[in-house]
């Protein structure tokens, strides 16, 4: 029951009838949900399959097989591949210093291509840099395509500008989630501001990522300088809230901010992966070519998602049911 009203809460448009594509999935999740097996065409049945929502291609110079290999290594059945936007030298992308998502992450096309050609274990995002003349067209361009979101949005503007307006309105329009990194006075800026485009946009489905996401789980987080807070977490942070409030908020796990936001406080992991089990979704975002071990940053999230989600139904969610459903996988 519960994943059925999580569907209700997060379709974008309410008015719309589901389709045939979206009842069997919710009907085959809470199937898996109880333990059973669905009948459907559902794929992979596997009690251990896991949803990846964040990689990119060439990540700091990653090669393609390395990348397959590492994504199997960590026991990944599908992965989201997230396109850097085209390289310019303006005020969005810090004056070219964040160009390629400042990871040498190739874009929409190579992107695009490389799930094309892996098929049964790839999607890709569409992107673009916000504030250039065709931004909108681009990602329509590969939305129409196929591409399952908008992401990710790592560039230097205010989260309210008008350029993230149209990216918001471009989402609405295709009914896609848009997934931003938030980091403090460099990415989407303004995060204390965010709650007015929440009830602006109330059809979009938003993904908070990266460092100021994370840090502010913690009520007491004060100084928004300390990008990888230690310690103990109090409840109610701006994070939080979002979380609580806001039924077009979710939380992308991924990232060193994502890991260090598990484990800095356990106690309270274990309590937040509880009232947020629906709204909390698996990526890795590593470039490390290991897919395990300590230097593999993505498999330790998925051991600390085992660790603490504290039930096998809100572990399955976390890993896999949450990231099939809002990306319609
Ligand atoms: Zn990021
Ligand atoms: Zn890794």
């Amino acid at each position: 029951m519960a994943l059925s009203l999580t569907l209700a809460r997060s379709a974008p448009d309410p008015r719309r009838n589901p389709t045939r594509r979206e009842f069997l999935t919710a009907s085959s999740l809470a199937l898996l949900g109880a333990g059973v097996q669905g009948p459907s065409a559902q794929a992979p049945r596997s009690g251990d399959a896991i949803i990846d929502i964040h990689q990119h291609l060439n990540y700091t110079g990653r090669p393609d097989g390395v990348l397959l290999a590492h994504q199997r290594a960590m026991g990944v059945s599908t992965t989201v591949l997230l396109p850097a936007g085209r390289p310019v030298n303006r005020p969005s992308t810090n004056n070219g210093a964040s160009n390629a998502l400042e990871a040498e992450a190739l874009g929409n096309e190579a992107c695009w291509q490389f799930a094309r050609e892996h098929a049964s274990e790839y999607r890709c995002a569409a992107n673009e840099v916000p504030d250039l003349d065709d931004t909108r067209a681009e990602i329509e361009n590969y939305l129409r395509r196929g591409a399952v979101m908008i992401a990710e949005q790592k560039f230097g503007v205010a989260c309210d500008s008008p350029e993230m307006q149209r990216i918001f309105q471009t989402a609405q329009d295709h009914r896609v989630p848009v997934l931003m990194h938030w980091q403090f006075e460099r990415f989407n800026l303004g995060f204390e501001r965010f709650h007015r485009m929440l009830e602006k946009y109330p059809r979009v489905n938003f993904i908070g990522h990266a460092q100021t996401w994370w840090a502010n789980i913690d009520r007491n987080h004060a100084d928004q300088k300390v990008l990888y807070p230690k310690g103990p977490v109090t409840p109610g942070g701006l994070t939080d809230r979002y979380l609580a409030d806001y039924p077009n908020v979710f939380g992308d796990l991924s990232a060193g901010s994502g890991l260090n936001a598990l484990t800095r406080d356990e106690d309270f992991t274990r309590g937040f992966l509880q009232r947020h089990q629906s709204k909390l979704l698996y990526g890795s975002d590593c470039s490390d070519h290991d897919g395990s071990g300590p230097r593999c940053q993505g498999s330790q999230t998925i051991a600390a998602i085992r660790r603490l989600a504290g039930s096998n139904v809100i572990e399955r969610k976390l890993l896999y049911g949450n990231a099939k459903q809002l990306l319609r996988l």
